[in-house]
């Protein structure tokens, strides 16, 4: 079983035990649209169970909002699916590193699954911003999100006003950057434009608590840009970051710790620092 951390209608946000991930199950007149489906073989079975009871001949689509291991790790779970995706995803070089991570970790865990590990191939590809998939009176709006990892995708649902927004605006995470700090404040810069362009109800986030209000999202926003702009500030200063004022939000102060240190690296990198 998996936990429900929201469910209403038409939407079930599961959240796995392990980081806090989501794995959202959206379902319209039109459409039925699983999103990350992701982790423990159970909560996987738990999101194939709720798919097969919610299909009714819908066509079943699963979007990928960017392709970390824990968010493709159940891709051959749901081999009827059409998959969606970034344009970057479908190019992503790095394919056979995360095809890595997800065997190492089941390794590691004595984890077997029922199905086979593999990189999604993409049915429907999204290239630009404000590219939208059009089903009945259902509605998807992408927009591009790089900047955690290469590949990263927003997509709001209508008419229900759902933003799905990958890791990006966690309430339990400063931002991982794995690929750009300049490219992560670009995709930042779209929040304001995408309130303003949506009636936007929900954001569900990767890792942690949906955001039902607007105030919430803007939040998030801030607190994104302005870790990004303090560490940022420090580095080029050469200052002190203070890590442990940071840790008064958040709640891993360990495993944090080296995603801190690894968002130091790449900008240093960016900046043309070196340790
Ligand atoms: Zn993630």
């Amino acid at each position: 079983m998996s936990a429900i951390q929201y469910k209403d209608a038409n939407i079930t946000v599961y959240e796995s035990a392990l980081f806090r991930t989501t794995s959202t199950l959206i379902e319209t007149d039109d459409i039925l649209l699983l999103v990350d489906p992701n982790w423990l073989p159970n909560e996987i079975e738990c999101l194939q169970l709720a798919v097969h009871r919610q299909r009714n001949n819908k066509p079943f689509f699963v979007l990928f909002t960017h392709s970390d291991y824990d968010h493709i790790i159940g891709y051959r779970a749901f081999s009827t699916a059409q998959i969606i995706a970034s344009q970057a995803f479908v190019d992503n070089k790095g394919r056979n590193k995360i095809l890595e991570q997800i065997k190492d970790w089941d390794d590691e865990n004595y984890i077997r699954r029922n199905y086979p590990i593999d990189y999604p191939s993409v049915d429907v590809v999204i290239r630009a911003d404000g590219q939208q998939l059009k089903i009945g009176a259902t509605t998807l709006t992408f927009y591009l999100a790089p900047g955690h990892n290469v590949d990263g995708l927003f997509t709001i649902v209508e008419p229900l006003g759902v933003w799905i927004a990958g890791d990006y605006l966690s309430n339990i995470e400063f931002p991982y950057i794995y690929h750009s700090s300049l490219a992560y404040e670009q995709t930042m810069a779209k929040v304001t434009p995408i309130l303003s362009n949506h009636m936007i109800k929900m954001l569900i986030t990767g890792h942690g608590d949906i955001a039902l209000d607007k105030s919430d999202i803007l939040k998030r926003k801030e607190d994104s840009i302005k870790y990004i702009t303090d560490l940022r500030t420090s580095l080029k200063n050469e200052l002190p970051f203070d890590f442990e004022k940071l840790m008064k939000a958040y709640h891993f102060p360990k495993i944090m710790k080296q995603f801190h240190e690894g968002n130091v690296k790449l900008i240093k990198k960016e900046l043309g620092l070196f340790q």
